[in-house]
């Protein structure tokens, strides 16, 4: 934390000594109609910890995250994790060529035998270097997600322009990439995609999905709506998702080919029942319920000031008229224990009681505690009492 930012953890006098304690309860704004976390809130979940892979180089691939889920690593094993998309016309298949994924002209789009919904993806791709064709014609292909509901086109536009809405990283058929940032054929091409799809509630839509993409690591598409998904020479209108489906890739008669692909799911948004961000208001009241409560139970681990605090701090969340009950008389103990201590011995638990300050005026000021409540004023009568307030 910057000094300044320090700092500001001081407030104005009384609290001009003692700085206000940033890693506990009773700190940040707390929740509110929305936001079922205060800020700064110790209660709110650690991220989980993910090992970032590596980079690829053109000549190695990278690889994936610890959580990641491989699709095709170069491997006969994952190379049965793509099957033909459809009922296959004929023996061709796609190929396992130079430790890549290789599509065979004439044998078919493949899909994956598993089925995701929202994720981050990450494919790479190559077109062949061998220059035939233009525009649609060279390195076609193109990841389609939840079995072929968007198309995010893979194409060779390097010195080959198309219409734009077809070109690579398009949403085909509805949104130009916003930059060309793709190498020469026969290079490896890397596609990081962040796949949303629409949410619809009650017949209505309340997200209509979104696709983020980068061309090696140069963003092309920027939480672009979905429009339905798009389409060759049709537009394409809004409309519902599946929840998952197949991944696929397309073959439109070139050789292109695919390596290091692997995703990772994505948590549900705050509008389909997820619990980061802004939620509506009963989804965040029944989220406090659940964050009071067990924050109430944790408190009957505890004993003595630890567990006042616990039980005060479930308040934050939600109002309980019992816990406020047992809290408030727990309050009144620990008060009075404080006023019977000498000078000296309250000295030696100057921390403690500065902690009581920060808890007791927040529960104040947000108006947890009722006015009748008396642990605030007799705090900061022992505080004044032991002249820590004045400056030194
Ligand atoms: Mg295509």
């Amino acid at each position: 934390m910057k000094l300044s930012k320090r700092l500001a953890c001081f407030s104005t006098l009384p609290f001009l000594l003692t700085p206000v304690i940033a890693d506990g309860p009773f700190y940040g704004d707390p929740p509110d109609a929305n936001h079922p976390w205060g800020v700064h809130d110790h209660n709110r979940p650690q991220p989980k910890i993910v090992t970032p892979g590596t980079c690829s180089s053109q000549e190695v691939p990278g690889k994936p995250p610890s959580d990641a889920v491989v699709l095709f690593d170069g491997t006969e094993a994952t190379m049965k994790n793509w099957v033909p998309a459809g009922k296959p016309k004929n023996d061709k298949r796609w190929t396992l060529t130079n430790g890549a994924l290789q599509c065979t002209p004439g044998a078919g789009t493949v899909k994956t035998t598993a089925e995701c919904g929202d994720c981050q993806l990450h494919i790479e791709w190559t077109a062949p270097t061998e220059i035939k064709g233009k525009s649609q014609g060279r390195g076609n292909s193109g990841v389609f997600f939840l079995g072929g509901a968007i198309e995010v086109q893979v194409l060779d536009n390097y010195n080959n322009p198309s219409y734009a809405d077809g070109m690579a990283g398009s949403v085909y058929g509805v949104a130009p990439p916003m930059a060309n940032p793709l190498r020469k054929p026969g290079a490896w091409q890397a596609y990081d995609i962040i796949f949303r799809r629409p949410v619809y509630k009650d017949g209505m839509e309340v997200d209509p999905g979104r696709v983020t993409v980068l061309i090696n690591g140069v963003v092309v598409q920027d939480s672009t709506p979905l429009e339905g998904g798009g389409g060759h020479r049709g537009r394409s209108k809004s409309r519902p998702f599946p929840e998952s489906g197949p991944l696929m890739l397309q073959d439109h008669g070139n050789t292109t080919a695919f390596r290091n692909i692997w995703y990772r799911p994505l948590p549900p948004r705050a509008v389909e029942g997820g619990t980061d961000g802004r939620l509506t208001k009963e989804a965040a009241m029944v989220k406090r319920q659940e964050i009071a409560a067990d924050i109430r139970k944790d408190a009957g681990t505890k004993t003595g000031k630890d567990q006042m605090y616990r039980l005060f701090e479930s308040l934050c969340y939600a109002p309980h008229d019992e816990t406020l009950a047992a809290a408030t008389a727990m309050s009144a103990t620990y008060v009075a224990e404080l006023k019977s201590a000498d000078k000296d011995a309250l000295e030696k638990r100057k921390g403690e009681v500065m902690q009581a300050r920060q808890a007791f005026n927040y529960l104040v000021k947000h108006e947890f505690v009722p006015t009748s409540f008396t642990g605030k004023d007799a705090v900061e009568a022992i505080i004044e009492a032991q002249g820590w307030n004045k400056k030194k």
